[in-house]
């Protein structure tokens, strides 16, 4: 093997959680992936080690100026043959280097990236829940290291790998959400970060997250940051309107987060003969669509949850009830067209 990292196992493994009883990303596994970086030297020492609290400089970039970035992906054990299985780790190794290049973080050799994740499921493998729903989510990230009060790129960096076995992200499953659309806060401008995945954009998202959650509604549907009249996503996930015979995504033009379930929902219904557009949909078109009944779905598409339905969207004064409140038929089917997928169901 090209890469290949120590592992220094745990001396004090944990008891396992009860796999039917899982919170999302609230318990984390007996090991982690790290790996340095200094200038000169480049990225160095990776390794698999025991699960445990980092220590850092209180002068560390991170602190200071939010020079961060993070990924998320999922391993689950095939139903078939109980071998251990990622969902495209090589999309998130290219997209963690789209985000470093918007972030000035180095870059790091994808290859290296995917095993790096291999190495600690591998370490961790007996970790992974089987439970249908429940999965081992993965969370790459890293942070600058750099004690420096001056505002300029961190000269070192850690890479870190977690895991953390997990149920669905929301606690009732496919039961479908109340979003509410954003109309004062932004998330993303154009020329900013919103394509890139990091800390920065949600903690700039939490105020109207918070006001939102305050008025009874689960996640926000963000409008575009210029106009406030084009919609663009959901809190941590990418939105899709099923109107008339046409279904609508946001286009990838620097605001929104690519994800990948995304890409993988597009193929599906491109594959299952759908009408699929990347295109600007104003949030009057949507309320217009369901005044005339050509409302018909939306869904929200994520890694940590698959697919969300949405059962109601709020627009100022305008509340819409979408299909009866209830989970629609394409997003039924993508979430047991992907999953299946995750588990190696159908192929
Ligand atoms: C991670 C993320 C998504 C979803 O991307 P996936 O690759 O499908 O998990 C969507 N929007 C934002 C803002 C995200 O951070």
């Amino acid at each position: 093997m090209k890469y290949e990292f120590p592992v220094t196992k745990t001396k004090n493994p944990k008891s396992k959680p009860d796999p039917n009883n899982l919170p999302f990303g609230k318990l984390f596994t007996d090991h982690m992936f790290i790996m340095d970086y200094d200038e000169g030297k480049g990225w160095h020492d990776g390794r698999v080690v025991p699960y445990a609290p980092i220590a850092l400089d209180p002068a560390a970039v991170v602190f200071h100026y939010g020079q961060e970035m993070f990924e998320g992906l999922k391993a689950y054990k095939n139903v078939n043959d109980g071998s251990v299985q990622l969902f495209r780790p090589d999309m998130n190794a290219k997209r963690t280097n789209r985000t470093n290049n918007r972030l000035c973080i180095p870059e790091i050799d994808e290859e290296m990236y995917v095993e790096a994740v291999k190495a600690v499921v591998r370490a961790d493998a007996d970790w992974i829940p089987e439970v249908k729903d429940t999965s081992l989510y993965i969370r790459p990230f890293i942070i600058a290291t750099e004690p420096t009060l001056g505002i300029h790129a961190s000269s070192s960096y850690h890479f870190i790998i977690i895991l953390s076995p997990s149920g669905p992200y929301y606690p009732n499953g496919l039961e479908p959400t109340k979003l509410y659309v954003e109309d004062t806060y932004t998330r993303a401008a154009m020329g900013g970060t919103g394509e890139a995945k990091c800390g920065g954009n949600y903690a700039c998202g939490l105020k109207a997250q918070v006001i939102a959650q305050e008025k009874g509604y689960d996640q926000i549907l963000w409008l575009d940051g210029r106009e406030q009249k084009y919609v663009e996503e959901v809190g941590t996930s990418n939105a899709f309107f099923v109107i008339g015979d046409e279904i609508v995504t946001a286009p990838l033009r620097g605001t929104i987060l690519p994800g990948i379930t995304r890409d993988s929902c597009i193929h599906a219904l491109k594959a299952a003969g759908y009408k699929v557009s990347e295109r600007l949909l104003p949030i009057d078109e949507v309320c217009e669509a369901y005044d005339n009944g050509d409302f018909k779905e939306m869904f929200a598409s994520g890694t940590a949850a698959i697919i969300s339905p949405v059962g109601e969207l709020r627009y100022k004064d305008k509340v819409m009830n979408i299909n009866d409140g209830e989970i629609g038929p394409i997003a039924q089917m993508l979430y047991d067209k992907i999953y299946g997928t995750q588990i190696g169901m159908v192929d």
